[in-house]
């Protein structure tokens, strides 16, 4: 039996893994880091390392995804976890991480996705960086993840949806109106170069949420060319560098690459990459509670204007 299974949700039409062997994750010896040179499990030499998660909800060897209608519906949960470590050094942060460390790692998430975008199993590819204590996260090792689905998220669907329906009804792309319109009003830009633009989005869900966006109308991380790339790790550092000095500590927050999906064309999508904070206040936690996990509907205790206008401020300490 696979250690992980996906079950439909008929009430919300969406998938859930089930994966109850990572509940059986052990409590590590506080002094050991599996993703430290020397541990034994990673090379004791690497730069950046694809680490193939230890316990992963979803995986190539796995039953494959194939519903059959039903209330009580049951899959395999076929695709991949991996873990991105961004440097062999324990104790750095992400905001202290070189750009060009970030310009290595740019270039790793690049290349695994376009390895698992060439698997038919694969639907979507996910990057993404849940960082702090506060989220969850065990490991302080700077590291993210990848996710490869064997269907589209809920979310991503709803967001290719959205742009589908104005790129039909308004010939256009929505996240390049979007970012016209924040460089033209310029109160929420938190920083830009050449190839990207950040900002805290109008309509920001959670405190302090931020949008990267690529300037070029592009989908997907393996279309960065050389500039985009270099563009890409200076400004990830810049944007993290300003969440850790906002208010004097590492902030605790997810970051996603959006990115097209695996299959088909999505000439309407545009490559972004979203930062979710959840601290609220330098005091205060934002914790997702009925209105926000039971409805779907986010309160928003800050104001994109003026985290913007903090955040522009929050200049790097070195
Ligand atoms: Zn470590
Ligand atoms: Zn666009």
């Amino acid at each position: 039996m696979a250690d992980s299974e996906l079950r439909w949700h008929p009430l919300l039409r969406e998938w859930v893994a089930v994966a109850t062997q990572r509940q059986g994750r052990p409590q590590l010896p506080e002094d050991w880091c599996p993703f430290c040179p020397g541990s034994g499990r990673v090379p004791n030499d690497y730069d950046v390392y694809l680490y193939p998660n230890d316990f992963p909800a979803f995986s190539f060897e796995n039953p494959s995804f194939s519903p059959e209608p039903g209330l009580l519906q049951t899959t395999g949960a076929k695709g991949a976890c991996d873990v991105v470590l961004y440097s062999p050094n324990h104790r750095l942060l992400p905001s202290q991480l070189a750009v060009e460390q970030w310009g290595k790692v740019i270039d790793l998430w690049a290349a695994r996705t376009a390895e698992l975008f060439s698997r038919s199993e694969v639907r979507y590819v996910s990057v993404f960086e849940n960082a702090g204590v506060a989220i969850g996260v065990t490991m302080p090792h700077p590291h993210g993840q990848i996710y490869a689905f064997p269907f589209i998220p809920p979310l991503i669907q709803r967001e290719l949806d959205s742009a589908l329906l104005y790129h039909r009804e308004q010939s256009g792309c929505l996240y390049c109106r979007i970012l016209e319109g924040e460089m033209e009003d310029g109160r929420r830009l938190v920083a830009s170069n050449d190839s990207f633009v950040a900002f805290l989005p109008f309509f920001g869900r959670f405190p302090s949420e931020m949008q990267i966006c690529a300037r070029r109308h592009m989908g997907t991380l393996p279309e960065l060319n050389e500039a985009e790339r270099r563009d890409l790790a200076s400004l990830l550092k810049i944007v993290r560098e300003k969440y850790d000095n906002l208010y004097g500590f590492p902030m605790p927050l997810m970051m996603l690459l959006r990115q097209s999906p695996a299959a088909g064309e999505h000439p309407y999508f545009h490559f972004h990459i979203d930062f979710l904070p959840i601290q609220r206040s330098a005091t205060k936690l934002k914790y997702l509670a009925s209105v926000e996990s039971g409805h779907g509907t986010f309160l928003n205790d800050t104001r994109a204007e003026e985290q913007a206008a903090l955040l522009r401020r929050a200049e790097p300490k070195t």
